[in-house]
């Protein structure tokens, strides 16, 4: 590791608290996180993904656990950031960073803190592939390019026609990248396994520990298939909050919004482009009435070019809060960490002795 003054050894990356430490490694992602775990007495506090290196100006430790994307597709990632902080942002291209696309309401775990909400889904259902369709083509038409989809539920592999998403988004020419994120309870059918061969598809596998039955067989199943995958272990979450409505102040609210790390995972749920995925399910679910501004409705009809202004007020220009940021707690970067996957405890009505 160079510091300026020569190579140190990891070791002695405790003797450099203020510095901020940038780590970057074509592989072992796994073993990096694992080191600075045990440099850091098992405090991952500032411990960061190089995401949040593109969009915080204050970083002080990361690694790069998440993002797979080829260097190419992440330098794009930092221009499309870089740019929208600017004050005069006069960029003609629309370019979504991220898109994730939600195909199910059902889920396999009762994640306590989900951020998609799934304990709250009482008859959780599945998407339509048919029915989402038309707005899915208009989003696409609205855009320049998505360098990543991110394929989200619930659990995609609780939705048979899984297949059906994944197989449209393969062949968009604008979508470059595609992220299929399971929590390892279930194998995907042949016609999936087929697909996830894809090589815009990169498969990641998530070690919620007793809780990810089929991690080990999917990993197997991933290497004889030659499958690009990761395995996304060792990551604590943050508490959100739950479906309360805080009545924050307009000013708090603000703060919250602009200080959030969820606030660029744009969830496409039913037809509409949600600024995030909390936002997306606390609407769904009917908590919170998204406000027009909040969302882009591509249910309806309209020019690409009406799209794209939609597009650009809501995810590059935006700086007040959205109205379900009121159901959040305050998540200035990395503070409410909890462990990952605890599951909810069905309530059990307690009978007479
Ligand atoms: S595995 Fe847990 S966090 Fe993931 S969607 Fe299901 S309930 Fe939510
Ligand atoms: S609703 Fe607002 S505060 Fe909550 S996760 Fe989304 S952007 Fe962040």
């Amino acid at each position: 590791m160079k510091t300026g003054t020569g190579i140190i050894k990891k070791e002695e990356i405790r003797n450099y608290p203020d510095y901020d430490i940038l780590i970057c490694a074509p592989s072992a992602y796994d073993e990096i996180v694992n080191e600075l775990y045990v440099l850091n007495d098992g405090n991952m506090d500032h411990v960061y993904e190089i995401s949040e290196i593109l969009k915080s100006p204050k970083p002080k430790t990361f690694v790069n656990v998440h993002d797979r994307l080829c260097g190419e597709l992440l330098l794009e990632k930092y221009d499309y950031y870089k740019n929208r902080s600017n004050t005069v942002n006069d960029s003609e291209s629309m370019v979504l960073p991220f898109l994730g696309i939600s195909v199910t309401e059902r889920c396999s775990l009762n994640c306590e803190k989900c951020i998609a909400l799934m304990p709250y889904y009482q008859k959780p259902n599945n998407f339509c592939f048919m029915h989402n369709l038309p707005a899915l083509e208009r989003l696409v038409k609205s855009v320049d390019k998505i360098l990543e989809v991110g394929f989200l539920g619930g659990e995609v592999f609780m939705h048979n026609g899984f297949a059906e998403f994944l197989e449209w988004a393969i062949n968009q020419e604008k979508i470059k990248s595609i992220t299929v994120l399971t929590n390892s309870t279930i194998i995907p059918n042949k016609k999936e396994i087929e697909l996830l061969k894809n090589d815009k598809v990169i498969f990641g596998i998530d070690d919620y520990g007793n809780l990810s039955l089929k991690m080990e067989e999917l990993i197997e199943i991933a290497k004889a298939e030659q499958i690009k995958y990761y395995v996304l272990s060792n990551e604590d979450w943050q508490d959100l909050g739950d479906t309360t409505r805080n009545n924050y102040s307009e000013e708090k609210r603000n703060k919250i919004f602009n200080n959030c790390s969820f606030k660029d995972c744009h969830l496409f749920l039913n037809g509409k482009l949600y600024r995030c995925q909390r936002q997306a399910h606390l609407t769904n679910l009917g908590f919170c009435e998204s406000i027009q501004d909040d969302y882009v409705d591509y249910t309806i009809e309209k020019g690409a070019d009406e799209f794209r202004e939609d597009l650009k007020k809501l995810l590059q220009e935006r700086k007040y809060a959205l109205a379900a940021c009121d159901f959040c707690k305050d998540i200035t970067m990395h503070i409410n960490r909890i462990p990952a996957a605890e599951q909810r405890i069905p309530f059990v009505e307690k009978g007479e002795d």
